[in-house]
């Protein structure tokens, strides 16, 4: 606090962390060291440049890019890229810090990092978001590799930016090989990088339920977000028998009663892949009300399963889900409660699943890209999508195995089991 008072998003991410594991960590006298603490919390190293452009009408822009290498104890930092307006150091440094805990969590050789841009990549043509990827790499190509540091998607940047940043990683480097990861299957990408966090979403709720005896079948889910997990996540919900009744974007949310189909689903995919917005769909379908301006906490549901952004469910859309009725909160976006909703979440009753073990997903097949890349292999989505969850209960049951076998708290179980697999690494490699 002292270091960086305006770094609020990471003070929150930091206190969640430091909060959990504090207790248990007594149980484990070799780890329970301040000083190494200290260090977690200090990214090994932040790189910040400038990245100047210039637009389809010939106009010269400026943007910041930024990466947060935070922790590579485990191995090469890994983590997103994420190209939003509201990216700055703080955004990024609470993001590197929940992928530390995360990536240790799979039980891969990943350590942890995010980066990014505050270019918004909304309204720009094909050509800008090229040329903007390609002054984006020409610095910081300086800084990764497949043994260093290998970034993947994050929000605003997908397939098609990560083939644009790929291209120019490999013509600056001449070297072809698995520096990023989420790149298209055409150049070695992995089958199901696209759906994996989704899934894995799905996969992880799964386990909490059926170790509750409860199955998703028949529940009833709302889903925030309208972008790649909510997308999967609604996906794979409706294979399992859900009834999802709500999406959203920044602008406002639907809410169709009767559950979402793959019908608007599709829909909803073309309509977002196209740069529109999520209550067009009421205008596609009927039986679709759309609440501008609203989130979906209000809606009556068993499960919710937060997927747009930071910070999305305040303490009233915690006690919201609490009066009607929701037992299980799944974070699929990364800290997508606050601390206050969170807190009246869990006093609530609700068992709560964070990000950083369920939306894993998608950074365990990134880390399986990794390994068919090195191998110069593919794997057929069958394959990949039975790894993934093998990893999917793995952290399930690492979960459970530290955060209580009986009633779990998967807030200390997640927090524990990244934290001790990381600062085991850090210790045995001495004071660095
Ligand atoms: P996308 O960019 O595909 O989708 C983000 C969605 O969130 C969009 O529907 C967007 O709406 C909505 N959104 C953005 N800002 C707000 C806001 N302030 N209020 C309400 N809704 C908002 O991102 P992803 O689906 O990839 O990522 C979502 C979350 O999941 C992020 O927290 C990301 O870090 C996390 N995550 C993603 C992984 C992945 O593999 N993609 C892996 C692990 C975590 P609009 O369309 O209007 O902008």
């Amino acid at each position: 606090k002292e270091r960086d008072p305006h770094h609020e998003y990471f003070q929150q991410a930091a206190g969640s962390l430091l909060k959990s594991i504090s207790r248990p960590l007594r149980n484990y006298p070799d780890l329970n060291d301040s000083a190494l603490m200290e260090r977690l919390l200090e990214p090994e190293r932040v790189i910040t440049f400038r990245v100047p452009w210039i637009d389809d009408q010939g106009r010269a822009h400026v943007n910041r890019g930024f990466r947060v290498q935070m922790n590579g104890a485990l191995g090469p930092y890994k983590g997103g890229l994420r190209f939003h307006p509201s990216v700055n150091l703080d955004v990024l440094s609470f993001l590197a810090l929940e992928q530390t805990v995360k990536n240790a969590l799979t039980g891969l050789p990943l350590g942890g990092g995010k980066g990014g841009s505050d270019f918004d990549p909304k309204g720009r043509s094909d050509d800008e978001i090229m040329l903007f990827c390609q002054a984006f790499m020409a610095e910081f190509h300086h800084h990764m590799g497949a043994d260093t540091d290998v970034p993947a998607g994050d929000m605003g940047v997908g397939p098609r930016e990560i083939g644009y940043l790929f291209g120019m990683y490999r013509k600056l480097g001449r070297r072809h090989d698995g520096g990023f990861t989420g790149k298209q299957l055409a150049f070695g990408g992995s089958l199901m990088r696209v759906e994996a966090t989704g899934y894995g979403v799905i996969y992880f709720l799964e386990h909490m339920l059926a170790n509750q005896g409860e199955k998703l079948d028949g529940k009833t889910v709302a889903i925030s977000g309208a972008g790649n997990v909510a997308r999967h996540a609604l996906a794979k919900a409706l294979d399992s028998g859900a009834r999802v009744v709500t999406l959203s974007d920044s602008q406002g949310f639907v809410e169709v009663s009767k559950g979402l189909t793959a019908k608007h689903l599709e829909a909803v995919a073309e309509i977002k892949n196209g740069g529109g917005r999520l209550g067009e769909l009421a205008d596609r379908f009927s039986g679709v009300r759309y609440h501008k301006g609203k989130r979906p906490w209000g809606v009556r549901c068993d499960i919710a399963l937060p997927c747009a952004t930071q910070n999305e469910l305040g303490e009233k859309d915690a006690d919201a889900l609490v009066d009607n009725g929701c037992q299980w909160l799944v974070e699929g976006a990364n800290m997508p409660c606050s601390a206050a909703a969170v807190k009246r979440l869990r006093d609530g009753g609700v068992v709560f699943g964070p990000g950083k073990a369920a939306n894993a997903g998608g950074v365990a097949v990134s880390g399986l890209e990794m390994s068919q890349n090195s191998r110069r292999e593919s794997w057929s989505a069958g394959e990949v999508d039975q790894r993934l969850r093998e990893i999917m209960e793995r952290i399930h049951r690492r979960c459970v195995d530290h955060g209580g076998q009986r009633k779990t708290d998967y807030l200390v179980g997640a927090d524990l089991a990244g934290y001790l697999r990381v600062a085991e690494a850090m210790a045995g490699q001495g004071v660095l």
